[in-house]
């Protein structure tokens, strides 16, 4: 990875040639710098403050045979193998106009290179492009791997701290993403106290304790984040705000960050988005074409409850946003009430819950600001289902979420809630499931010929597709392999898979008549939209993912079609097994 690329070994070649020739060179360099007119320097007996060195980025000191290696307020410490040259002297003058009041060393190249591989310690090569991180995205990805729950980052932090050099920061750093991204954290906040440093993250909404970090390296931690945010090193008494970016498994995250002197010392809050998203449009979120009719159709309504459903990262808000962009235009007025708010849409209000302010008052309230589009954040109690239920039947548009595994789930939920099945016919418009899955790269996805188990599963949810493509024989497919585009991880961007039912007499019938999900799935059959599994199945057999990836993300049918294929082949199936496969076709 990037940073690798710079990691000297601090021991010297064993070579007898080099080390004589680097001898050599230090001792001429030791000789001539009273003549050059400067103090000369070894740095490999010197420790290397990593903010001093940061203020050189890497490029330039590799150009200018030049480092930095002592910072005291404004006060900087320089060694250059060639002082007097008219680039260095360029540079020098640059620095001086940064405010920096300079001491000027002659070193040797030992010296420089020595200083050189402490940036391992600080940033990466590319740092240069200020606010860009480019992390390490194998540890990460391979950290990510092994995080399932939050006692997952103590448990690794624990093998960390037994480190006992510079890659303990880094690892420690790499750690802390690792676990925010596999926990799907929307902020992580770093707070120093008297003895130890608490590491929380929040999830779900939710402020979690995570784990304590040593003080020992929370110095060096913090300089880190604080040049990946390009925020000012040596001020540790003021606010600062500031943002990068870093690739992982192919997309980007933004990290804002946030900076507050405390009573100990500085706490830091970083914030992680997906630049993405706020750019996000429905041709963005590449609905399959069946839904995306259905959701065409359904965004013209002027009222009427639209959900989308799935667990925490399936990208549902995504969606959400990507349907009120495509609602929003002049002479409509657009509220939305969420927790919290994250990505800022021009021309919306946009309101966040507090303390104060609940899902159901701030909804009360918005509904006297007279909006034509509401959007909430998630129904999660009966008072923000009634109120949305309410709202969609007196003129208004509204978008909201329910944490659901399926769209057919959706009704159940809603009836859980306690809302009267009788209502749900006039109020609600169209009920979404979906999930993200990982594309194939497409530079090393290798082609293979599907075992019998794998044909067999996808032949039978091509029967029931309502659009289904050919499945050859023998029949084609892809899995993943790895290569340097993709991070080793075989997969680069993700796309959502969908499925939709829309309320029409059928659906109203069964949800007032019997609301378990296969009635539903049943009586939404003739919509002619794929479920979840139909429209990944098609994605797995036009070669965009991988059956692998597939199952990662939705339950597939296994069982059902290797219970009576595989235990009981010759029996003909019992009516509650033919229902049973019925249901796992459509139910998730
Ligand atoms: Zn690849």
């Amino acid at each position: 990875m990037m940073w690798h690329m710079f990691k000297f070994d601090d021991t010297y070649s064993n070579s007898r040639i080099t080390d004589l020739y680097t001898q050599e060179e230090e001792r001429t360099v030791q000789i001539n710098a009273p003549r050059l007119g400067f103090e000369y320097i070894n740095l490999r007996g010197v420790t290397i403050n990593p903010e001093a060195l940061g203020v050189i980025p890497v490029a330039k000191a590799h150009a200018f045979n030049i480092t930095s290696f002592e910072l005291n307020q404004n006060k900087l410490s320089v060694a250059a193998k060639q002082p007097n040259s008219p680039q260095v002297q360029a540079y020098l003058k640059e620095l001086e106009n940064q405010h920096y009041e300079l001491t000027v060393y002659i070193c040797s190249t030992a010296s420089l290179t020595y200083a050189w591989s402490r940036y391992t310690d600080i940033t990466d090569s590319t740092a240069e492009k200020k606010g860009v991180f480019q992390i390490s995205t194998e540890d990460i990805s391979r950290l990510m791997n092994a995080i399932k729950k939050k006692e997952d980052v103590t448990e690794i932090l624990r093998g960390i701290s037994s480190i006992n050099n510079t890659r303990r920061v880094s690892e420690t750093l790499e750690l802390i993403f690792a676990g925010a991204l596999a926990l799907g954290a929307s902020d992580i906040h770093i707070e120093p106290e008297e003895s130890v440093i608490r590491l929380r993250y929040r999830f779900d909404g939710v402020l979690h304790d995570i784990t304590d970090i040593e003080s020992y390296i929370y110095g060096r931690l913090m300089s880190r984040l604080k040049l990946l945010s390009g925020m000012v090193l040596n001020t540790k008494a003021e606010a600062q705000d500031g943002r990068f970016t870093f690739d992982i498994e192919s997309r980007q995250v933004e990290v804002r960050s946030s900076v507050i002197p405390g009573a100990t010392a500085e706490s830091i809050v970083m914030r992680l988005l997906d630049p993405s998203l706020s750019t996000f449009s429905m041709d963005r979120i590449q609905l399959n074409p069946y839904i995306e009719k259905v959701m065409h159709q359904e965004l013209k309504k002027p009222n009427g409850l639209i959900i989308t459903t799935g667990p925490t990262g399936s990208g549902k808000t995504t969606a959400l946003y990507a349907f009120l962009r495509e609602v929003h235009s002049e002479g409509v007025k657009i509220i939305t009430i969420e927790n919290p708010v994250e990505y800022k849409i021009e021309g919306i209000v946009q309101t966040q819950i507090g303390d104060d302010y609940t899902f159901a008052n701030g909804l009360r309230a918005i509904l006297r600001q007279d909006p034509d589009i509401i959007m909430i954040g998630e129904i999660r109690d009966r008072e923000v289902a009634e109120t949305a239920i309410h709202a969609a039947q007196t003129g208004h548009l509204v978008f909201s979420t329910l944490h659901t595994n399926s769209a057919v789930a959706g009704f159940a939920r809603l009836i859980d809630l306690g809302i009267d099945p009788r209502v749900m016919g006039t109020s609600i418009n169209i009920i979404i499931g979906q999930r993200l899955v990982r594309l194939l790269c497409a530079d090393c996805k290798t082609a293979y010929q599907a075992t019998s188990d794998e044909k067999q599963l996808i032949t039978h949810v091509m029967e029931g597709h309502p659009h289904p493509i050919a499945v050859s024989d023998p029949l084609t497919i892809y899995k993943s392999t790895g290569c340097k585009k993709c991070g080793g991880t075989g997969y680069r961007g993700r796309i959502g898979i969908f499925e939709g039912v829309v309320m029409d007499d059928a659906v109203e019938e069964a949800v007032l008549r019997d609301p378990r999900e296969h009635i539903i799935a049943t009586a939404a059959k003739p919509q002619g939209i794929p479920t979840m599994i139909e429209d990944g199945i098609e994605k797995v057999v036009k070669g965009l993912t991988s059956l692998q990836e597939l199952e990662r993300v939705i339950e597939l049918p296994y069982l059902a079609i290797k219970k009576p294929l595989a235990i009981t082949p010759t029996q003909p199936l019992a009516g509650e097994e033919a229902d049973e496969l019925d249901f796992f076709s459509h139910v998730v």
